[in-house]
Parts: C-alpha cells; structure tokens; sequence
C-alpha cells in the first residue's frame, strides 16, 4: 500500500460525515507552522522571505494544539518553517497523537536523530522529509535513489512560484507536460502517491479545479488565506478566515496568482473530493493505492 491504510480509513470516513452534513468547504489537512526559523536558508522558500520580520515567533503550545481544534481536520502536518527547531514540539506531537489527528512532520531532517529518540513510534506519526532533487535535475536518478533508500512513499509536485518570490527557478505551466510525463510512467513501478488523476492534470491530459480550503495555514501571525501559497491576509479565528473567503472565486482559479500553480495541496483535494463521483477514476484510485 502506498498510503498508511488507517489514516485512508480515518480519510474516508471524516469525509463522509462531513458531507452527510451538508458542508462543502472543510479542511482534510491543517499545515500547521508554529515557526518560520529555519536551519536552513534554501533558494526557493517563500516562508523565509515573507515573514522575515517575524522569523523570531513562535506559537504558545496551547494556541497550536487549538488551531488543529478549531479546523478539525484528521491530518496535521507540521511544517514551517524548521518544526524540529519549535520548542514545544515533542508535547504538540504528542498531544496530537493523543487527539487521535495524523501528524506529518515536514522537516529537513537535520534534527530528527534527536526527535525520534524523544518520541516513540506511533500509527499516527509519519516523516515527510523534503528534497529538492539531485545535484542535476533528474527525477528519475531520484526516484530511484529514494527507493533504494527504502522510504515508504514519494509525493513529487511541480516547484511553485510564491507570490514573494522574484527569481526565476520554477517550472511555467508549458514545462510541465514533459517533466511529468515520464514521472507518471514511473508511478506504475514506484512508490509515488500522487494521485493518477493529479498527474494526468499535470501531464496536460484533463483539467482539475483548485480545492484550497482542504489545505488550510495556521502560523503565528493567524490563519493565513485564501491558501497556502497566496496571502491576502492572516486571520483571528478559522471562523472568520472562512468568512471573509470567496472561495469559489479561488476555486476557478480566477487569481492572477493562480496562472502557474498547480501545487498539489490545492489539486489533489480536489481529486479527493471527487472520490466515487467516476467510477473509472475511483477504480484507478484504488488499484493505484493498494498497489
Ligand atoms: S491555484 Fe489554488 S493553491 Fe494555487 S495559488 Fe490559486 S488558490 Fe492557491
């Protein structure tokens, strides 16, 4: 399986409910930053730019752990920033442990020696350890580098371009056909999780519609909207990020700074929206994830 079968589980089920309930704009995941300092300072970061007058915040522990009260998403991912640098990060782990959510820790990996010797295994815990590629850009080379590696899962999503940003380093939506083509073949014989229909979005094949609600931003300055990459503002309350939000203004991707974005959060929610709406789709969807 290329996903952990209970969070698919807890997944399902969420969406379920929360469509039985008649809602259309809640969160699957919560990319909770409780930092933006970083022990690195990669070329392509937004986050180091955009809240460098503020790198020093950190979120008081109880205002984390509210934040994933208040979205209620089943998935946290803890990002930043460096979240390994956060000083309350062992109790937030655990107390979202605790809450039953599926923390993913985005980090660097340069201090997870010291983490895992702090906080035992769990169902709920899994590392997202993000690489930008090999010293040429190859993704084959690394793909297969990875594999070799033994990791249980690779998400490859196309560089974006923060609104913040002004150098030159990221894919244009005419380059992406020809990067992701060849990475689709590939999922067939590697552990990639991209979803079949987001790569086919990818490759140029059909269209998809941006879902940003899914991915929702809580950092120390408040909830940041309308999405992850973009900032009109940063919210009080999730409540009224939701408010002052016209999403589905963002969801036809209508924003100048939508143009070149096809960041997977966004996309991939709306696959997951989907899900069971196609039977042909949902059957890919399964045999891709089981396989
Ligand atoms: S396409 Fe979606 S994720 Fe990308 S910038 Fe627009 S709203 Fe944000």
């Amino acid at each position: 399986m290329r996903m952990p079968f209970r969070l698919m589980m807890d997944l399902g089920r969420y969406m379920r409910a929360k469509k039985r309930a008649g809602e259309k704009y809640f969160p699957l995941v919560l990319m909770l930053e409780p930092l933006h300092a970083c022990n690195l300072a990669c070329v392509g970061c937004g986050r180091i730019v955009e809240y460098k007058d503020t790198i020093r915040d950190q979120m008081p522990l109880e205002e984390a752990l509210g934040a994933a009260e208040e979205a209620g998403a089943p998935i946290v991912s803890i990002c930043g920033g460096e979240p390994l640098m956060y000083k309350h990060i062992v109790p937030l782990t655990e107390g979202l442990i605790e809450r039953k959510r599926h923390v993913q820790m985005c980090t660097n990996a340069l201090l997870l020696e010291r983490f895992v010797k702090r906080v035992p295994p769990s169902a709920y815990l899994s590392f997202n350890v993000h690489i930008d590629g090999m010293r040429e850009t190859e993704i084959e080379e690394l793909i297969k580098f990875l594999t070799n590696l033994g990791v249980d899962g690779m998400l490859v999503t196309p560089g974006y371009h923060y609104q913040v940003l002004t150098n030159d380093i990221y894919l244009k939506n005419e380059e992406m056909p020809y990067k992701f083509e060849r990475e689709r073949k590939l999922a067939d014989d590697y552990k990639l999780i991209n979803t079949p229909i987001y790569l086919d979005y990818l490759v140029g094949e059909r269209d998809l519609l941006c879902s940003p609600w899914t991915t929702v931003t809580r950092n120390p300055q408040g909830w940041k909207g309308p999405c992850y990459l973009i900032t009109n503002g940063h919210y009080k309350s999730f409540k009224e990020m939701h408010e002052v939000t016209d999403w589905e203004f963002y969801r036809t991707k209508k924003d100048v700074r939508c143009r070149d974005c096809k960041l997977h959060s966004g996309f991939e929610g709306t696959v997951a929206l989907d899900f069971g709406k196609n039977l042909k789709d949902s059957w890919r969807m399964v045999r891709h994830y089981m396989s």
